[in-house]
Formats: C-alpha cells, sequence, structure tokens
C-alpha cells in the first residue's frame, strides 16, 4: 500500500531536476531532496529505529523539515512534529508521551535557542535514544552542542537510495498533538491514508496548469497541520516548488512572492492582516498577475478582510476549516463555486458535517449545534487516549468542539467554540494548561484565562486573577513569571485582578461573561 512519502517520490522520478524547495539562497531539486530523505531512512534503520516507532522532530520551516519528515516516513516510522515555541520542559512532556525514540532538533539562532531547549529536553527522557542535530550553518558537521551529532555527521556514508518501508493504509504517519476539546496536548493519530486523501482532496480546490509549475509560500510552520497538508504535501504532489519562510513577515513575503513568482499562498487571518497593511515598494500588480489562489484557514476571516485582500491582489480568498485531527480540511467556501461571507463553506469531497447535540444526537435544521465529521480525513483517534476516543467518536463521526449553524443551501457558519481555545495570531493557546502554571504561583488563588478580542492577532490572551488573600502582585511581575514558564506565544499578555470571579452554580467560571 502506499506510503505517504511517494508524493516526494513520485516528483524524484518524474521531474528530479525541477526545484522542490528554495529556502533563501537554497535551491534543492526534487531529486535532491529525496535523496537526503533516502539517507535519514538509511540512518533511522542503522539507529534501530523500525516500522511504528516514533521519531519527533522540531524545526522552523527550513530544508531540514521535508528531508526529516519524508526520511521517517519511509522507514516507516511515524513523524512527530512539534512546535518550535515549546520550552525544554514541554518538549519533555511530547517526546515522553509520544514515547519518540528519536528526536531531530533545529540548533536555533540567537533568538530562537532551540537545539539548548531540545537537548535539555532529550536528556531528561531515557527513552529517547537518538538526537540529531540539524545545524543552522547549511553542511556543518561539527555541532555547536557538546555530545550531540549534527545531520550532516551522521549522514556521511549513508546510501543514497532507500526501499521504502511498505505501509498499510490504517498506520499512523504522522502525530500531530493537539489539546483538542480539553485538556493537556494529545496526539491525533494520522494515517498515511487520512493524509494521503486531504491531499487529494484539497488539491481539486487549487487551479492547476501542468505546464507552468506552480510556487507555493510556505510561512504558514510546516509542524501544523495546515502548512504540512496544504503547503507541503499538496505542493509535492502536484510537483510544484515549495518557497520556504520561517518567520512570517509582511514585507519579507511580498519580497518572496515578487522574486520567486508565487502562485499560491496560504495563512491565517492574522497573516492577511499584515499583507493588506504593508507598505514597502512592491510590486503589487505583477504579484497580484501572478497569484491563482489565496487561501484562509485556522480562524475566522472577517469579510472586511476578505474584502480588502480582495482589492489589493484581485483575488477571493478561498476559506477552509479544520483541524489538527481532520488532517484537516473539512470544508471550504469556495469563491469559484458561489463563497458566501463570513462561511467556511461546504464539506469537501469524501467528507460529512453535521450538527449535534451535547449528547451527540442529531440537531436538525438550522441549529445551532456542534460540528461533527465524518469521512476519510478524520484521524484513527488520539495516541493512548482511549477515555477521551470514546467521548469524541460516535458511530465514525467525530465531534469537533466548534458550534455551528447551517443555511438552507448547505453552507456552515461557525458561531462559537465550545472549547474555550483561543487561537492567538494562529496559534492555538489552551487556557486550561496556563491556568494550571498560573495557579502554581503562591499569590494566585483563582484564575481564569480567555481570549479577548484583537484586531492583528484575532484574539489576545487575558488572565482574570484573584489574589491570596493579603498577598502582593502586580501585573508585570505574573506576566514575567508565566513568560519563564511558558511558550511566547502562550503566556498572558493582559492580566486584571478581581476580587471574585463569576461563577455557575456547580462552581464552573463564568468565561463568557469575563469576555
Ligand atoms: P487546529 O487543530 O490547530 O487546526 O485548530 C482547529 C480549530 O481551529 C477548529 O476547531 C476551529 O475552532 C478553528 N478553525 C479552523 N478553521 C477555522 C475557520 N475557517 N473559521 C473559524 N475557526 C476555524
Amino acid at each position: 500500500m502506499l506510503n505517504l512519502s511517494a508524493l516526494l517520490e513520485d516528483g524524484a522520478r518524474k521531474v528530479p531536476e525541477r526545484d522542490a524547495v528554495v529556502f533563501g539562497d537554497l535551491r534543492l531539486n526534487y531529486g535532491f531532496v529525496d535523496a537526503i530523505a533516502n539517507q535519514v531512512a538509511a540512518l533511522l534503520v542503522a539507529r534501530g529505529v523500525e516500522p511504528g516507532d516514533r521519531v519527533a522532530l522540531v524545526s522552523p520551516n527550513t530544508p531540514y523539515f521535508p528531508f526529516v519528515y519524508f526520511g521517517a516516513l519511509k522507514a516507516g516510522a511515524v513523524v512527530v512534529p512539534l512546535n518550535v515555541l515549546l520550552t525544554a520542559p514541554e518538549i519533555a512532556y511530547h517526546l515522553e508521551d509520544s514515547g519518540a525514540k528519536a528526536l531531530f532538533a533545529f540548533a536555533g539562532t540567537p533568538d530562537l535557542p532551540l537545539g539548548e531547549r531540545a537537548w535539555k529536553a532529550f536528556n531528561e527522557v531515557a527513552a529517547c535514544e537518538t538526537y540529531i542535530d540539524l545545524p543552522a550553518t547549511p553542511g556543518a558537521t561539527e555541532s555547536t552542542i557538546d555530545g550531540a551529532q549534527t545531520l550532516w555527521a551522521a549522514l556521511e556514508g549513508m546510501p543514497t537510495t532507500f526501499e521504502t518501508v511498505r505501509t498499510e493504509a490504517d498506520d499512523t504517519a504522522v502525530l500531530i498533538y493537539t489539546s483538542g476539546t480539553t485538556g493537556r496536548p494529545k496526539g491525533a493519530e494520522l494515517t498515511h491514508n487520512n493524509l494521503a486523501f486531504n491531499v487529494v482532496a484539497s488539491d481539486g480546490l487549487f487551479e492547476r496548469d501542468p505546464d507552468d509549475p506552480d510556487v507555493y509560500l510556505a510561512v504558514l510552520p510546516l509542524f501544523h497541520i495546515f502548512g504540512q497538508t496544504a503547503m507541503m504535501n499538496v505542493a509535492f504532489y502536484r510537483h510544484a516548488t515549495l518557497v520556504l519562510q520561517s518567520r512570517f513577515d509582511a514585507e519579507e513575503s511580498l519580497s518572496l512572492m515578487e522574486r520567486e513568482k508565487v502562485t499560491v499562498f496560504a495563512g491565517v487571518p492574522t497573516m492577511y492582516w499584515g499583507l493588506v497593511g504593508a507598505k514597502g515598494g512592491h510590486d503589487i500588480e505583477a504579484i497580484a498577475a501572478r497569484l491563482k489562489s489565496v487561501v484562509s484557514g485556522g480562524s475566522a476571516l472577517p469579510a472586511d478582510l476578505s474584502r480588502r485582500v480582495k482589492d489589493k491582489f484581485d483575488l477571493g480568498v478561498a476559506e477552509g476549516y479544520g483541524l489538527s485531527e481532520t488532517s484537516p480540511v473539512v470544508s471550504f467556501n469556495d469563491p469559484r463555486s458561489g463563497a458566501k461571507p463570513g462561511s467556511i463553506g461546504k464539506p469537501i469531497w469524501g467528507v460529512e458535517m453535521k450538527l449535534v447535540d451535547e449528547n451527540f444526537d442529531d440537531v436538525e435544521g438550522e441549529g445551532p449545534g456542534e460540528i461533527a465529521v465524518r469521512g476519510h480525513c478524520v484521524m484513527k483517534g488520539y495516541h493512548n487516549r482511549p477515555e477521551v476516543n470514546e467521548q469524541v467518536f460516535k458511530n465514525g463521526w467525530f465531534r469537533t468542539g466548534d458550534i455551528a449553524r447551517r443555511d438552507e443551501d448547505g453552507f456552515y457558519f461557525i458561531v462559537d467554540r465550545s472549547k474555550d481555545m483561543i487561537i492567538r495570531g494562529g496559534y492555538n493557546v489552551y487556557p486550561r494548561e496556563l491556568e494550571e502554571v498560573l495557579l502554581e504561583h503562591p499569590a494566585v488563588s483563582l484564575v481564569a484565562v480567555v481570549g479577548v478580542a484583537h484586531e492583528t492577532h484575532g484574539e489576545e490572551i487575558k488572565a482574570f486573577i484573584v489574589r491570596e488573600e493579603g498577598a502582593q502582585l502586580t501585573e508585570e511581575e505574573l506576566i514575567a513569571w508565566s513568560k519563564e514558564r511558558l511558550a511566547a506565544y502562550k503566556y498572558p499578555r493582559l492580566v486584571e485582578f478581581r476580587e471574585e470571579l463569576p461563577m455557575t452554580a456547580t462552581g464552573k467560571i463564568l468565561k463568557r461573561e469575563l469576555r
């Protein structure tokens, strides 16, 4: 059966000389990327990694991402991509929970000391046996981390061909960490079939000209499912060129679009705010003439923003809806086939959507109700969480935690999230995780974290705090304290002290009121 690594292998066979990945001044063709992935696969086998074993990867958007991702898949292993902003204890948690046997970590830069954090985490998790340093300097064989080996040193002597391990459709290919509706991050098990299906189904949503290969600008992080499927995997499936940008900066994105003649851009609404607001001296007309598809997802796209993007690039934004658990695309609001403003559209082919109530019973008519999804894109389940799986699945339907209405034409409109998740600048922040950390502060007696509307980030993180009686604590002190314990995208930016918090009769904090 097909191994997802076929996405890259097909390109290497048919268009070996075409650029697969562009990163700064580096241009790497399909043949080269595939050969390095083969070496990574051989290295993993040499280190005792067997089919089904987990291989963690923490890297921003650099060529290392496809090297390791496809290399691990070729070896039949399960890729565990991690967010680059995680702290050392958070990385250790993910290594433990996934049972990762190997960790590939980008060494980092002074403003992102990733290698340091990853190395610390690795040394705390005995079951993780292999650490490979992905040096910031291309080709470097000397590691800057004492005791670690770089990828380039490890690959020496490894063959550039590899017989890809046969996998079954239902074998897990990727474990994507997400908190889902509640609690600590859990690994959503996405199978080769889930991901391959979503790539093929998403492909139909883009314009395609076989004589003019596409150029994708991947600024969405590849460790998140949106960037991974909609950019990297779809681009490779289409033998397109993937231009990597490791950090969003609107001016730089526009420069790359201009220089590389980008045809497909996908981003979260925060990025679109940046693009429409950018002032630099770019030839917007030339960029717009070349662009064929612009896609938004990850959080709600305000109608006003959608209009502004259309004004600037003369192209309607297609809005997708999806989750980590659904590989991710579930529905699409496609301007080519009559999009409705403010809607997430209709389910894509091969996927069904319906609305359910809190008992998982069907809600007829307009709703509102919670979106449930069934189809080829839905994960196998959360890794090692049978009790949660029991709550989120019923007869093959998966409940998403998103509340929506449905109009008479079958278009869905998100109205709320039943889960408390905050989406700040495209990053998911789970209030419960923050609340647990904040409660560890000796001066804090009660806490509620909510998202409040923010013009460019979509939402901002705000903590409502009740202090311990007689305790002294200022906003600055608490923010500084949180910063030490939580990744930069997670700590609260706003703090408000209250005498008490609004509660329901059963003692649940009324977050809706705080918002
Ligand atoms: P993640 O697992 O990180 O992909 O986050 C999934 C969540 O993002 C969904 O459950 C929704 O709450 C939210 N989301 C994704 N796409 C959209 C969209 N187009 N509009 C509104 N919310 C969205």
